[in-house]
């Protein structure tokens, strides 16, 4: 059942997981009621974006709690195992004591890339639903409270009885080339000093992804691109994206324009020029958690150096 691998990019952080979601389950309000009493349940609390994990400087794991210990809050399904183990989310304020020294709270940002392939799949899951309950609990046509369902992957107006389903914002993220397979890479006017990427940006309404790369590419930098790659996807639940990663070329003779309203700057690389500021600390890419840092590395053709630290404990 592991979905893993599934990507040409290989294992993405965010793209794993081990647990059936069961989605046949969600409105089986007799087979929730029955797992919420089975004390091998296991409840992830969730809470702005971060879970308690277990830390030992090596391994990283989630910290669940049976249904009986869960704080109240926002209820959801998460899945079932092959041991037919099944999870829920709750959305909630995390306990303010941990009950051990080496579990403390941590966001996918941090933990997403250490995390064993069912606990990834698990928090990725848990927090988007979480994102969603938290910002969208009234009903949009009339402002009533929406009431969740069973199983909290949809809630329904008591009022008009329309119906609510989970949001996603599906964003394009690519790699451009040039004609000597030089990579752009460009830095963010938000972020902190050394820090590159490749581009990226939300697709808009009544746009494909395809259409959207072409144009956030033509917007950021103006370079025209063709040639375009579909590479993979994974969630990026910060709040609520899918980002779906491309390859794209720019024919020769164009010149990059930098607009400065989103960019600092954007450049080529060959490989040896990005290797060699990379060692040399002059830029840091993105974290591995990110599809970003394996389009860089697919382009690269291996694992390039890490600028980045396990999280402390
Ligand atoms: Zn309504």
């Amino acid at each position: 059942m592991s979905s893993s691998g599934l990507s040409p990019l290989g294992s993405l952080a965010l793209a794993r997981g081990t647990v059936d979601r069961v989605t046949a389950r969600r409105l089986d309000k007799d087979w929730l009621d029955a797992a919420w009493k089975d004390p091998r349940t296991r409840v992830l609390v969730v809470s702005e974006g971060q879970a308690l994990v277990r830390y030992d400087g090596e391994h990283v794991e989630l910290v669940f709690v049976s249904p009986d210990q869960a704080p109240p809050g926002t209820r959801f399904l998460l899945g079932q195992d092959t041991d037919s183990i099944v999870y829920f989310g709750v959305s909630a304020p995390l306990p303010e004591s941990y009950p051990a020294d080496s579990v403390r709270p941590a966001s996918l940002r941090e933990v997403g890339a250490l995390l064993p392939d069912r606990d990834a799949g698990l928090l990725t899951h848990a927090v988007a639903l979480a994102n969603w309950h938290d910002t969208h609990t009234h009903c949009p046509l009339d402002g009533s409270a929406t009431v969740p369902d069973p199983g909290g992957h949809s809630a329904s107006c008591p009022v008009d009885g329309s119906e609510h389903f989970p949001r996603t914002d599906p964003a394009v993220i690519m790699l451009v080339t040039d004609p000597d397979d030089r990579c752009l890479l460009a830095r963010n006017a938000a972020w902190p000093g050394r820090r590159v990427s490749i581009l990226a940006g939300f697709v808009e309404p009544g746009e494909s992804a395809e259409q959207a790369v072409v144009r956030e590419v033509a917007e950021e930098t103006g370079i025209v691109v063709t040639s375009l790659r579909y590479l993979g996807s994974q969630p990026w639940p910060m709040p609520r994206s899918l980002m779906l990663g491309f390859r794209a070329q720019a024919p020769a003779g164009q010149v990059i324009a930098v607009d400065h309203e989103e960019l600092a700057e954007a450049n080529w690389f060959s490989r040896e020029e990005l290797l060699a500021a990379v060692e040399a600390r002059e830029l840091a890419l993105p974290p591995p958690v990110s599809i970003a840092r394996h389009i860089i590395e697919d382009w690269y053709g291996g694992p390039l150096p890490s600028t980045w630290s396990p999280p402390s404990r």
